[in-house]
């Protein structure tokens, strides 16, 4: 799914922790959004694969919660959202569609590189494919508590994140005709 799907789910999942303990707040949402981007961030190396870590995510979230919950300073709490963000990043992007240029024609099954198999998880396709308008429905859906619920910075980081979504959206199709004008003029030294 999109980068801002990403972060919108991340935030909501944020959003009752940092109502049940205000003291922590800035530091969950700060570590959900940054753990919610943090996957792709690989975008420039081998995507879905150099930074998704499908397992290792998941199998951390459990202690590093664990140490969370005993001493909740807001480092170990942002850490904690962080790590959870993460592995909830992957498994999104198994849901969604397959790591490709145009995932919407369906030329590979290869969703997320799962380091601990050695394989690529299939994709499930429950979104199409990221910036398709099943993918957009989820983010508005997933704007609801943190729009509702939080206020500030947190607020003007919702807003910006549907922005990039709607954009995103409207333009996913001709994107790999972009890519593909790009990669010509490199390729005729121009
Ligand atoms: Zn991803």
């Amino acid at each position: 799914m999109m980068l801002p799907t990403h972060v919108l789910v991340g935030m909501s999942l944020a959003t009752p922790v940092a109502l049940a303990v205000p003291g922590v707040a800035p530091a969950v949402i700060a570590g959900a959004v940054v753990g919610s981007i943090a996957p792709d961030l690989d975008v420039v190396a081998h995507h879905r694969r150099t930074l998704h870590f499908p397992t290792g995510y998941a199998v951390a979230a459990i202690p590093a919660t664990g140490v969370a919950v005993v001493s909740p300073t807001s480092t170990l709490v942002g850490i904690a959202a962080g790590v959870v963000a993460a592995a909830v990043h992957c498994r999104m992007d198994v849901y969604g569609g397959s790591h490709e240029l145009r995932p919407w024609e369906r030329n590979t099954d290869h969703a997320v590189y799962d380091h601990v198999r050695g394989d690529w998880q299939p994709a499930k396709r429950w979104i199409r494919y990221d910036g398709s308008g099943s993918d957009l429905l989820v983010s508005l859906v997933a704007a609801i508590p943190p729009a509702l619920l939080l206020s500030g910075s947190a607020r003007t980081v919702v807003i910006g994140a549907l922005a990039i979504a709607l954009l995103y959206t409207a333009f996913r199709r001709r994107i790999p005709d972009l890519v593909d004008a790009m990669s010509d003029r490199i390729g005729h030294g121009s």
